[in-house]
């Protein structure tokens, strides 16, 4: 599952694409999504707003990437707590916000693809 997830495939048959676009790690485009698989006709927005919830998800990656470099940080620092990381937090989380953002409604789909 975490392989079709990466990989940007469709929750139900794994062969169609979420997004129309090739590259969705590092792309700070506008987000272009299929409506619906074109292999299977799985529908991705079940509902206006069905993509509002994803904003949990993205903020769960983005503290968790928080972590990880404020984790690496405390081998470069003197203190554990020292506020010169902050800037490094913010600049990791800003530069990967648009990965987040295409990450976390693919997870939003497969979380709800049951419903
Ligand atoms: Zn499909």
């Amino acid at each position: 599952m975490i392989q079709k997830i990466i990989t940007n495939k469709c929750p139900n048959c794994g062969k169609g694409h979420i997004y129309k676009e090739k590259n969705i790690y590092f792309n700070f485009r506008k987000l272009k999504m299929n409506k619906e698989c074109s292999k299977c006709g799985f529908i991705f927005e079940k509902e206006p707003g069905f993509f509002f919830g994803a904003m949990y998800v993205s903020y769960a990656l983005g503290i968790a990437q928080a972590i990880v470099v404020f984790t690496i940080g405390t081998f470069f620092f003197e203190t554990i707590f020292d506020l010169r990381i902050l800037p490094w937090i913010t600049v990791t989380v800003l530069l990967l916000s648009s990965f987040n953002l295409r990450v976390s409604r693919i997870i939003w789909i497969y979380l709800l693809r049951g419903i």
